[in-house]
């Protein structure tokens, strides 16, 4: 299957940003690839988030070359030992599953993939939680699509995520802020890249790490002052696990009234008394969930532009992803 494009949103058919590429479960587009003939389409994936990005779609049990519709797949557990089956006839696709994931996972390398979505429970494309059938009446929901184990291990910095858990807007913004900050880390490392470009990578996310895990964003620190001790691909695999490990953590009020906090240091005494009060009155509101994020984000990045103060004005905190995906809208 090829790519497919969001669509496109501003009045001069352009992308309000370039697009990003990410892999999807074919179903999940509204492709009819299911075992019954039907698709399950995800307003989430094709409406909403679809104008920002370029789809992957990929169905694996029908790339393998299983028909539509074709007889129901499920995971079976014996012992530590874990297969793909027929329901009704028991045939056993372990074996041609997990050589066409491992082949098609490494085909992927080249297309640069910011993340991946999932269909959640299929015994192929489950990210987590798919149900491992031990009886004929039990299952534990231990087990993970033969496809998505392989893409997991291939790719382990990789955003993934399954639809269910994007119906959740604390998954949805934190999966959607890992593709773009993702994108923005490969982009570093992709040319040839100096000790001071990633100090300016790393300061430019100091508040949007610290709105994830202070000690995080200290570790890497630490990794960075001592950068000259290490070989240059150790430090970029080091930096890059611990970059994405950090805003894997969930954010939450307290940490962005933390990075909030820095953000007013920042701005320092330019900011006058009033200006200062309103902002701090705020953030607090924020903290007491009595306001979106994105009314102290706005006010900041205000004061941060017409005082001109460049090292706010460039924290990718103020803007992790399109405002037009309008994320951090809820209260
Ligand atoms: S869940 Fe995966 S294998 Fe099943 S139809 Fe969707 S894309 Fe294909």
């Amino acid at each position: 299957m090829g790519r497919s494009r969001g669509r496109q949103i501003n009045e001069v058919g352009e992308p309000a940003h370039p697009p990003i590429r990410l892999g999807v479960s074919s179903c999940l587009l509204g492709n009819a690839v299911r075992w019954d003939g039907g698709h399950k389409r995800d307003p989430f994936v094709t409406d909403w988030l679809g104008p920002f990005v370029e789809w992957v779609p990929v169905c694996p049990e029908v790339e393998l070359g299983m028909p539509i519709p074709r007889a129901t797949l499920r995971l079976s557990g014996e012992g530590d030992r874990v297969r793909m089956v027929e329901v009704a006839s028991g045939r056993d696709h372990t074996a041609p599953m997990k050589r066409y994931a491992a082949k098609r996972v490494k085909s992927l390398r080249e297309l640069e993939l910011c993340g991946y979505i999932l269909k959640r429970d299929s015994p192929s494309c489950g990210m987590t939680g798919v149900k491992v059938w031990r009886e004929e009446a039990t299952a534990e929901r231990s087990g993970q699509g033969l496809y998505a184990a392989a893409l997991m291990k291939a790719y382990p910095q990789l955003p993934v995520e399954d639809e269910g858990r994007l119906q959740d807007a604390k998954f949805r913004e934190n999966f959607v802020e890992r593709v773009f900050a993702y994108r923005r880390l490969h982009g570093l490392f992709a040319r040839r890249w100096t000790h001071e470009q990633v100090l300016a990578f790393h300061t430019a996310h100091e508040l949007q790490l610290r709105s994830h895990s202070t000690r995080a964003y200290h570790a890497l620190t630490r990794q960075l002052a001592a950068f000259r001790e290490v070989p240059r691909r150790a430090f970029r695999e080091g930096y890059e696990e611990g970059f994405m490990a950090a805003l894997a953590v969930s954010s939450t009020r307290a940490r962005h009234a933390k990075a909030l906090g820095h953000a007013v240091g920042q701005l320092g005494k330019r900011l006058d008394a009033s200006s200062r009060a309103e902002v701090d009155e705020l953030i607090l509101q924020y903290r007491a969930g009595g306001l979106p994020l994105i009314a102290p984000i706005t006010l900041l990045r205000h004061h941060a532009r017409v005082l001109e103060v460049a090292p706010l004005a460039g924290q990718t905190y103020l803007e992790p992803h399109p405002m037009e995906l309008a994320l951090r809208n809820h209260a």
